[in-house]
């Protein structure tokens, strides 16, 4: 019942009183998404629907610092938007849309960027991190990227963002550019935003060593076939200790029983933490389980995954009408910021 309703476009929804505030998020276009994507983020997009207006973006520009090869942005836009709207995302209450395609957001940062000390951004230990990974392009725009994801936050007049640990200190970042902004104009026009902190769970990929994630190639995808998924979980690797079946195995160093825990029943989850100590399940029937599991949790989407692509067009509609929908906020937000700033 939770998936959305496929027409629906141009409705403009009022801010409805009974919900807490306006949730801002953001992620880069990766393409399909995989299950430490549902697992870390689309999971809790779509619960944060019931108790807040949402607006979620899919940040094309801040893609751009960090690739190279920029010729996929685009397909890698709506492969993604496709898994979310299939996860649940209902574009009919939810601001869905791209970065780019409110230009006010860049404007907000250029505006920003003045209040904004250049020292604090070279001594963000992200920051460092990508000269690190990345030392021929270390771009301007790399530097400029948490007063980017401030001006994102705060365009949309966000009261709370949720965060997992690693982003933390980008969010206390953004209430200092915002704080700094209040103490310089006098005028309170911007909404300070408050951390909503998320407990993700871990989620390994199939090598069982590194965080899931496409560049790492350890992912599984949640629109892959029944049987792609029982292949790709068949590959993961599990308690090392465990070489032959006769040994019993550990279930708490083993990535397989974590994605039981997200996916499986208490019972099968109580089975395997017994059996697996135990010797008594293997580790080829245990990933059979997870499997099966697995397929039945992501059928629903599947199902809808297959409509929805079914017309590509569809996908591009609901993003532009989440782009309208934000502008109307933006344009707001973005006259208010110039009077105040003194703009003439
Ligand atoms: Fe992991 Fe399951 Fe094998 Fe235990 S039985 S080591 S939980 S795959």
């Amino acid at each position: 019942g939770a998936f959305p309703q496929k027409r629906g476009l141009g409705l403009v929804v009022q801010t409805q009183m009974s919900k807490k505030g306006r949730v801002f998020s953001g992620a880069r276009p990766t393409g399909r998404q995989h299950l430490g994507n549902y697992l870390g983020a689309i999971k809790n997009y779509v619960a944060l629907q019931a108790d807040y207006d949402c607006v979620y973006c899919i940040v094309d520009l801040h893609a751009m610092t960090t690739l190279e090869d920029l010729s996929q942005i685009k397909a890698n836009t709506a492969e993604m938007a496709l898994d979310w709207l299939a996860a649940g995302l209902r574009p009919e209450e939810t601001i869905l849309f791209v970065q780019s395609h409110v230009p006010q957001v860049t404007e907000l940062h250029t505006i920003l960027s003045m209040f904004t000390p250049l020292g604090k951004l070279t001594d963000l230990p992200t920051f460092k991190d990508k000269v690190r990974l990345q030392p021929h392009n270390i771009n301007y725009g790399l530097v400029g990227y948490p007063v980017l994801m401030t001006a994102d936050i705060t365009l949309y007049k966000a009261d709370v963002v949720p965060v997992g640990v690693d982003q933390q200190s980008h969010l206390e970042f953004a209430r200092e550019v915002v704080r700094t902004f209040h103490h310089r104009t006098g005028r309170q026009v911007l909404v300070e935003p408050q951390m909503k902190n998320t407990e993700f769970p871990k989620v390994l990929g199939t090598d069982g060593k590194r965080k899931m994630g496409k560049s790492e190639n350890n992912h599984i995808e949640l629109a892959l076939t029944p049987e792609e998924t029982e292949q790709m979980v068949r590959t993961m690797v599990t308690d090392p200790q465990r070489a032959r079946r006769d040994d019993p195995g550990d279930p708490e160093v083993c990535n397989v029983f974590t994605l039981h825990k997200s996916f499986s029943s208490s019972e099968d989850i109580t089975m395997i933490d017994r059996e697996c100590r135990t010797a008594g399940i293997g580790c080829v029937d245990c990933k059979k389980l997870l499997a099966r599991n697995l397929n039945e949790h992501l059928q629903p989407f599947r199902e809808r995954r297959a409509e929805l692509a079914k017309d590509p067009q569809h996908v591009w509609e609901v993003l532009h009408d989440g782009a309208r929908r934000a502008s109307a906020i933006a344009a707001e937000t973005i006259a208010e910021v110039k009077a105040a700033a003194g703009l003439p």
